[in-house]
């Protein structure tokens, strides 16, 4: 039987990097939530370590045994936000593998849907270069994984965390194997993901970035998600949806200024459930920021609550706000059917 999955694993708690916002206290909080909804169903399964060639597939082999040496040898600092322990290494292999063994699930139909919740997050980590305290993209990973070993041709990756996710963005930017469409506050760290960035060669076209200013909320993500994002994904159709989960959007979050409450995130979700139903095809979710512990943990309540409800919600009038019919108009240019919009 299909049922809905939770990944984690214990070594995502012993990746201790100080004081520092991206803290083992994310995972607590996140499960003392879950935990007080009876996990909303959700199968608890322990991540595995991502097997070695999987892990190569987006990140070098070189660069691999470099982070393992860095935290074998008792770990430091890459830069300035990313620290490494000992204990990174293997943290790192289990939050890769737990959105692989999610996308393994999902596309052999035993999973309806999941989240991969473990850390350190993925987003930011480029095939050879760790930062924004993220060492290996592990959702990048997982739908290379998704192409790779089950014979998939198109798969989407959204990524809604409040930063741009320069890792994924770096590791399809010259493939139309994978749909990247970012949301993201603009000016932020880390700085990339400008509108014009539409991805390289064959992928041009393939890469969606869409900045937001300071201050954007509910409105405006649910316009860019119901005109903009359904009508991208209705085209593209992907086999697989697979959503950068960060939190950091919330009001809350003391790293960024836009300003989602955690029913928006219902909201986003709500949309991408509408769309993964009609195209007939599993979504799953791999975490990356938030870091207000409370915004955090009833944030992705919120998610899970609505991508393991029974069916989707009922689609609502969203009102197409002029940031969307913009983004819209701008994206018409590689995908037609946005000129409609
Ligand atoms: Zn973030």
């Amino acid at each position: 039987m299909s049922r809905p999955v939770y990944l984690s694993h214990p070594a995502s708690l012993e990746h201790d990097t100080g004081a520092h916002p991206e803290r083992a206290a994310r995972i607590v909080a996140i499960e003392q939530e879950l935990a007080r909804h009876d996990w909303f169903g959700m199968e608890r399964i322990e991540a595995p370590r991502v097997a070695a060639e999987t892990l190569t597939a987006v990140h070098p082999a070189r660069y691999v045994r470099g982070i393992e040496e860095l935290c074998a040898a008792g770990g430091g600092a890459i830069d300035a936000d990313t620290i490494v322990v000992e204990a990174s290494y293997e943290a790192a292999l289990r939050a890769a593998g737990g959105a692989v063994r999610l996308v393994d699930l999902l596309l052999s139909g035993e999973a309806s849907t999941g989240l991969s919740a473990l850390r350190p997050p993925g987003h930011h980590a480029e095939p050879s270069r760790a930062m924004g305290f993220c060492l290996f993209d592990n959702v990048a990973v997982a739908a290379q994984h998704a192409l790779d070993a089950h014979g998939l041709e198109r798969v989407l990756v959204l990524d809604w965390d409040v930063h741009h996710g320069n890792g994924t963005n770096a590791a399809f930017h010259a493939t139309p194997a994978v749909l990247f469409v970012s949301l993201h506050e603009w000016p932020l760290y880390p700085g990339t993901g400008p509108a014009s960035d539409v991805g390289s060669g064959a992928g041009a076209g393939y890469t969606v970035n869409v900045p937001v200013a300071a201050g954007s909320g509910d409105a405006l993500y649910a316009s860019l998600l119901e005109h903009v994002v359904a009508p991208l994904a209705l085209s593209y159709r992907p086999q697989l949806i697979l959503i950068s989960a960060g939190f950091d959007a919330h009001r809350d979050d003391p790293l960024a200024c836009v300003e989602l409450t955690t029913g928006g995130f219902a909201a986003l979700t709500g949309t991408v459930r509408r769309l993964a139903a009609e195209l007939e095809v599993p979504v799953g979710a791999v975490l990356e920021g938030g870091y207000n512990l409370t915004a955090l943990a009833a944030s992705t309540a919120a998610m899970l609550r609505v991508l393991t409800a029974p069916d989707p919600p009922t689609a609502t009038d969203v009102l197409l706000v002029p940031q969307a019919q913009a983004a819209a108009a701008r994206l018409a240019e590689h995908w037609p059917a946005l000129a409609a919009v």
